[in-house]
């Protein structure tokens, strides 16, 4: 069984910053990185293995070539491979945006829908980001306001902080503010419904897609919920925050300072996202990382143990 470094794939979009560069140290030619794909086995923008005899292979590739055992017996459920992880620089707003569930991903696009979560890795002083409604409204308030642009009145503004988690369910309305850089955790999918892109035009000059019609069909429009936070427990060596759990991943953050014993068992890989502090991944392999690094570690490596004084996400696919 084997722990591995990733090497992400990078995305460019309009609303991109420069900090995955420059506060990250991603190696990318594109002026600007909005997305780098940390953990991905997507056809639009494969991770691929970049330590050890496999060095090369994309994760799909190396999957393939160890076989799906090493994604653990909780990943049996899924066709594809569940998650999909991303750091996103937001120097700009996102356009508003809304994700469908799996039966209409399915149905209409072949691939899963979007359930996803933030974890907010650094941002402005006074960055909000959009989070459903205010107050619930019918569809005929919905149709008629993407109508005469005035969604962004009953649109729901979050002030954020470090360390804030938003979950943001199938069918939830969202965008991520300007001047918020997020680790994101989804599931495997690049289906997005834009609603609204405050008139902005694209690379080519040209306003981009809007997908009003589909929108309509699968947000959901009441307020809302904000996630349950759950406390920092202390464990040896490190502490450890349930950050969310849903069907299609469980993400936890911890924070190490010296030497915290873990593990991957048979039920599920596991993915280390660093987001600060350097250090090494010691079980069957050795891996030196630093911030930015994301590792795959194998269903079934049994124990590993992560050294140095680091922040990292940790996700795994559990049974809830
Ligand atoms: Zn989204």
């Amino acid at each position: 069984m084997s722990i591995v470094r990733l090497t992400p794939a990078f995305k460019d979009y309009i609303w991109g910053g420069t900090r995955l560069r420059d506060d990250f140290g991603k190696q990318c030619d594109l002026e600007k990185i909005a997305e780098s794909w940390e953990l991905s086995c997507h056809k639009d923008g494969s991770s691929v293995v970049s330590t050890g005899e496999y060095a090369g292979l994309t994760l799909a590739e190396y999957i393939e070539k160890k076989g799906r055992d090493i994604l653990g017996e909780n990943c049996r459920k899924f066709e594809n491979f569940p998650i999909l992880i991303k750091l996103i620089d937001a120097k700009d707003n996102l356009s508003v945006q809304v994700h469908p569930d799996n039966e209409y991903a399915l149905r209409v696009e072949g691939e899963y829908g979007k359930t996803e979560m933030w974890y907010v890795v650094d941002c402005d002083e006074g960055a909000q980001l959009l989070y459903g409604f205010t107050k619930e409204i019918s569809k005929e308030e919905f149709a008629a306001r993407i109508a005469d642009n005035t969604l962004l009145e009953v649109t729901n503004s979050v002030p954020v902080k470090k360390g804030d988690v938003f979950f943001i369910r199938s069918g939830t309305l969202h965008a991520i503010g300007k001047g918020i850089l997020i680790a994101e955790i989804q599931q495997n999918s690049n289906t997005t419904y834009r609603i609204y892109d405050y008139g902005r035009v694209g690379k080519d000059g040209k306003p981009r897609e809007l997908h009003v019609e589909k929108a309509k069909e699968v947000t959901s429009l009441k307020p809302a919920q904000p996630y349950p936070e759950s406390p920092a427990v202390s464990k040896d060596g490190y502490t450890e925050k349930l950050l969310s759990s849903c069907e299609y991943f469980t993400t936890y953050a911890l924070e190490v300072d010296g030497k915290a014993v873990l593990a991957a068992d048979k039920s599920s890989f596991v993915s280390l996202l660093i987001l600060d502090g350097e250090g090494a991944v010691r079980g069957d392999d050795t891996v030196d990382f630093k911030k930015g690094d994301s590792i795959f570690i194998d269903a079934g490596t049994g124990e590993f143990t992560v050294d140095g004084k680091c922040s990292l996400v940790l996700t795994r696919i559990e049974e809830v």
